[in-house]
């Protein structure tokens, strides 16, 4: 188990995000509080979802709430997707992109609860966009894979200078973010 305290967002650049998140194999109260600390940073953020890479552990978890409910999910996998749809998405990890991609417009996720429990869960429109997304992060696949070469190369020089940044300017920035959906 990762160090939970004090746990914030990680930034494009950081190599958590690109690690292939651990399957959880024995579900312990510990993971109860770093998916309570993860919903309370994704509400923080005005996020939607976030998964755990982001807050720099490296574990298959992932919270999610579009308004409609908060979702705290352990080894979510799409079990099953069928249609397409395309939706600008943000990332709380990429601040300042917003990037249209196509995705499985309807899914069925399958994965465990807090318990233990296994659970299964049929999704569409925006709450299946945001699963994908945030199953995307625990492969290690952020949205500027989705991107044209052109626009990833400007995504890059964007990042680099965002890094650069002071840790407070950082924050006012990612905070008026452009794109709507930040996940
Ligand atoms: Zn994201």
């Amino acid at each position: 188990m990762e160090e939970k305290a004090g746990l914030k967002i990680r930034i494009f650049g950081d190599p958590v995000l690109r690690k292939k998140a651990k399957p959880v194999r024995k579900i312990t109260g510990d993971y109860k509080d770093i998916l309570s600390e993860m919903a309370r940073l994704m509400y923080d953020s005005a996020g939607i979802g976030l998964a755990a890479p982001q807050v720099g552990v490296s574990e298959a978890l992932i919270v999610v709430d579009i308004g409609s409910g908060l979702y705290k999910l352990i080894n979510p996998r799409v079990a099953k997707k069928e249609g397409s749809q395309a939706m600008e998405e943000g990332c709380l990890s990429v601040p300042g992109v917003c990037i249209k991609i196509k995705r499985a417009k309807n899914i069925l996720v399958e994965a465990q609860d807090e318990e233990g429990k296994s659970i299964k869960i049929e999704a569409s429109g925006l709450l299946a966009c945001v699963f994908q997304h945030e199953i995307d992060h625990l492969k290690g696949r952020l949205i500027p894979d989705y991107a044209s070469f052109i626009q990833r190369i400007k995504i890059n020089r964007r990042l680099e200078k965002f890094n650069q940044k002071a840790e407070d300017e950082r924050l006012s920035e990612s905070k008026t973010q452009s794109c709507q959906l930040q996940l």
